[in-house]
C-alpha cells in the first residue's frame, strides 16, 4: 500500500487550520498511522520542512525567484492564460505557495505517491553547478503540472523554506506519543529523539519495532547527541545547597565540539547540532590519531590558542576560524586547542548512564589533563587535546575560590557538575550549574532571543530599512514562540543591515503559527535567528505573551539592546525558555531584596556609629 501525495496534503490543509498542540499533536498521530513503514520518515521530515535530519543540511531553501521561474515554465506549458504577471500576482498573494494554486486550479493532476515526491525533491536538491539552475526550474515546474493545485501549494512552500504547518520537534515528539499508546511512552520518543537528534530515524524505528525497538536505541557515531545544558545559580554557597560536593571546571568561551568518530570518519557537531567538520582539521586529525578505528563521542570546548603568550585567545578571535574558505590557513594563524569535558560513547559502549565521576576518570586516561602552564608537549598526542581543567569542591569557599582564580586567568565562569550526574542528553538541569561573572554584576545574564518581526526605521534609520525588531523566548510547553521585548538599540549600522537582508528573506505576511504575539509587528518573519540580549532588568508587562496566564500578567524586559549579530551556534529552540526567564525574574527580585537589606543594615549601622 503507497499513500498519495494528496492524501499527506490533505492532512497539511488541516493542520494549517488547528491552533491547539494537542489537536495537532492527534492528527499528525492519526496522520502517522496510514502509512507504511517506508514513508514515515520522508513525511516526518516533510513536516520539519526538510529533506533528511538538520544535521545533514536538509532544508532546500530554493529562491522564491527560482520557483517563480519554474510557476511560469507550467503555466506556459499547460498553455494557462494569465490576467496579470506572475510577479505582480506573487506581490498580491504573497507566497509562491498560494500562487501556484491559484494558477493551476481546477487541473486534477496525478495523484503520485508521497515517496516519489520526495525522491523527485531529493534529486532536485542534488543539483549543483552550473547550468543547475535550469534544470532545477524544469523539473519543479514538471512536478508542479503532476500534482493537484493543493500539493503544488504544499511543494512550493517547501522548496522555499516556507512550509509553516506550525509544527515543531516537541509536536511530532507528541504525535508520535499519540500513534503509540499515549503519554507514557513519550518519555521514552524522547529520550530517543535526544539520542540521535534525528526524528525520521526515530519513527522508523517505531514504525517497525514499536516502542520496544526504541528502548534499545544506543548512541550511534554520526548522529549527534542532544546537548546537556546547564543551569545557572548565582554563588558558591547556592550551588553546594543544590548538589554537595561537586567537580568545579572553567567555563571555556570558545565553540562546543561534539566529537564523532566510527572508527573511520571523523564528525565534529556543533552546539546548534550542524556538522561543522570541515572547519576543524586539527581535531579531526588529532582523533584519528588518537582512537585509531576505536569508536568514540566525546565533547570539548575549542579554543584559539596563542603561540607566542601560550594562552587561549578570548572569543572574538577564537571564532575567526568559523569559516567555510581557506579554513587551513587561518589553522595555521590561529590553532586550535580543544579541552575535553565529557565522553558519551566508546568502544561500541554508552558512557551516558555512568555517573559524572566515572566519566571523568576515563577522560582522564584517554586525554592527559591540561595544565595551565601551558606546554604544548604536555597535550595529547598531536597537541589538540587535553582534559578540562577541575577540582573537587568539598566546601563551598572552595567553589568561590576556584571561580575568582579563574576570572584573573581570563575565563567568563565555572560550571560546577553532579558528581553522581549522568549525562542528560537534550535537558537542562542541575546536573550541570554555571556561574558566571556577569550574575554577580548585574541583575541578570544575557537571554538568547528568536527574532519573530521586524520594524522599518524611522528617523535616522529610514536608510537602513530596520528600525527595531520584535523577539521571542521559546515555550516547550506550547511548542511556540512567545513575544518578551521590541528591541531597537544595540548594533551597528552596518550590522542592522546585515540583520535586515536576513530578515527579509524569511518574512512572511502573517503571524507564524508557532508564534505568539499580541504585538503586531510591521513585518512577521519566521522564527529562525536567535540573537543575545541584555537588559536591565525583568518586568511584569500587559503587553507581551511570555509567561502570562490567566491570572498574571507577562514578562518583558527593560532596555534590551542586542550584544550579538545573530548567532550560528544555536537554533530557535535552543533559545532561552519561559521557565529559564521566571527564575531569572526570581532570582533578579531575591537580589534586589538582598541588596536592600544590605542597604538597610548599613544604614543603621552607620546611625548607630554616629
Ligand atoms: P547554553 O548552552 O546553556 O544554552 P550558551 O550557549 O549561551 O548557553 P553558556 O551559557 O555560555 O552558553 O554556557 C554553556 C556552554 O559552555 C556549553 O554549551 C559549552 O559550550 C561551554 N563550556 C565551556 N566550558 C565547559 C565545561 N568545562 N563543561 C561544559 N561546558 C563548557
Amino acid at each position: 500500500m503507497t499513500t498519495s501525495i494528496d492524501h499527506i496534503c490533505g492532512y497539511f490543509s488541516r493542520l494549517e487550520q488547528l491552533s491547539s498542540r494537542l489537536e495537532m499533536a492527534r492528527t499528525l498521530g492519526d496522520l502517522l498511522k496510514d502509512l507504511d513503514v517506508q514513508e514515515l520518515a520522508p513525511v516526518v521530515y516533510m513536516v520539519q520542512g526538510q529533506l533528511a535530519p538538520p544535521f545533514r543540511g536538509g532544508e532546500m531553501g530554493m529562491s522564491s525567484k527560482l520557483v517563480l521561474r519554474a510557476i511560469g515554465r507550467a503555466v506556459t506549458e499547460a498553455s494557462i492564460p494569465l490576467l496579470e504577471p506572475l510577479e505582480q500576482l506573487l506581490g498580491k498573494l504573497g507566497d509562491p505557495g498560494t500562487l501556484v494554486e491559484q494558477v493551476l486550479a481546477g487541473r486534477e493532476g496525478i495523484d503520485l505517491p508521497v515517496f516519489s515526491v520526495f525522491e523527485q525533491l531529493c534529486a532536485l536538491s542534488d543539483q549543483f553547478g552550473e547550468g543547475s539552475q535550469d534544470g532545477k526550474v524544469r523539473s519543479l515546474s514538471d512536478l508542479f503540472l503532476s500534482l493537484s493545485p493543493l500539493s503544488s501549494r504544499f511543494v512550493a512552500r517547501f522548496v522555499v523554506g516556507k512550509l509553516r504547518l506550525g509544527v515543531g520537534d516537541a509536536t511530532i515528539v507528541e504525535a508520535m506519543a499519540q500513534w503509540q499508546g499515549g503519554k507514557e511512552v513519550k518519555p521514552i520518543i524522547e529520550k530517543a529523539y535526544n539520542l540521535c537528534s534525528d526524528l525520521g530515524r526515530v519513527v522508523t524505528l517505531l514504525g517497525k519495532e514499536g516502542i520496544e525497538g526504541l528502548r534499545s536505541l544506543r548512541p550511534v557515531p554520526g548522529y549527534p547527541i542532544r546537548m546537556a545544558l546547564c543551569e545557572r545559580l548565582s554563588s558558591g554557597d547556592e550551588i553546594f545547597d543544590k548538589i554537595g560536593t561537586c567537580a568545579v571546571e572553567s567555563k571555556y568561551d570558545g565553540f562546543r565540539c561534539q566529537v564523532h568518530s566510527d572508527g573511520n570518519k571523523v564528525q565534529v557537531f556543533s552546539r546548534n547540532l550542524e556538522e561543522t567538520t570541515s572547519m576543524f582539521p586539527e581535531i579531526v586529525e588529532a582523533t584519528r590519531v588518537l582512537f585509531g578505528n576505536r569508536t568514540v563521542i566525546f565533547e570539548g570546548e575549542a579554543l584559539g590558542f596563542n603561540g607566542e603568550t601560550g594562552g587561549f585567545h578570548p572569543f572574538q578571535i577564537t571564532i575567526t576560524r568559523k569559516r567555510k574558505h581557506n579554513v587551513l590557513e587561518k589553522s595555521l594563524e590561529i590553532p586550535l586547542k580543544a579541552l575535553v569535558f565529557d565522553l558519551m560513547f566508546l568502544d561500541g559502549e554508552s558512557w551516558l548512564d555512568r555517573s559524572f565521576q566515572d566519566r571523568r576518570k576515563e577522560i582522564e586516561r584517554l586525554f592527559p589533563v591540561h595544565s595551565f602552564a601551558i606546554d604544548e608537549h604536555e597535550m595529547a598526542p598531536s597537541g589538540v587535546f587535553g582534559a578540562s581543567r577541575l577540582i573537587i569542591a568539598d566546601h563551598p569557599s572552595l567553589i568561590d575560590q576556584f571561580f575568582d582564580e579563574v576570572l584573573e586567568e581570563g575565563f567568563e565562569g565555572i560550571i560546577a557538575k553532579r558528581l553522581e550526574g549522568v549525562y542528560t542528553a537534550g535537558s537542562r538541569n542541575f546536573n550541570w550549574i554555571k556561574l558566571k561573572r556577569s550574575y554577580k554584576e548585574s541583575l541578570s545574564d544575557t537571554l538568547d532571543l528568536v527574532l519573530i518581526g521586524y520594524y522599518q526605521g524611522k528617523g535616522q534609520r529610514t536608510k537602513l530599512g530596520i528600525g527595531a525588531v520584535l523577539a521571542a523566548v521559546y515555550d516547550p510547553e506550547r511548542d511556540a514562540f512567545v513575544s518578551i521585548a521590541r528591541i531597537g538599540s544595540g548594533l551597528t549600522e552596518e550590522n542592522w543591515v546585515v540583520l535586515r537582508k536576513m530578515l527579509e528573506e524569511s518574512a512572511v505576511r502573517e503571524r507564524p503559527r508557532s508564534v505568539l504575539s499580541d504585538i503586531e509587528p510591521e513585518f512577521w518573519v519566521l522564527p529562525r535567528f536567535v540573537v543575545s540580549v541584555r537588559a536591565d532588568d525583568i518586568t511584569r508587562s500587559p503587553q507581551h505573551m511570555c509567561g502570562r496566564t490567566d491570572g498574571e500578567e507577562g514578562y518583558a524586559l527593560r532596555f534590551p539592546r542586542m550584544v550579538s549579530q545573530v548567532r550560528a551556534d544555536k537554533g530557535p529552540m535552543e533559545a532561552t525558555t519561559v521557565s529559564e526567564v521566571k527564575t531569572l525574574f526570581e532570582r533578579q527580585r531575591n537580589l534586589l531584596s538582598r541588596h536592600r537589606n544590605v542597604e538597610k543594615e548599613e544604614k543603621l549601622g552607620r546611625e548607630d556609629e554616629k
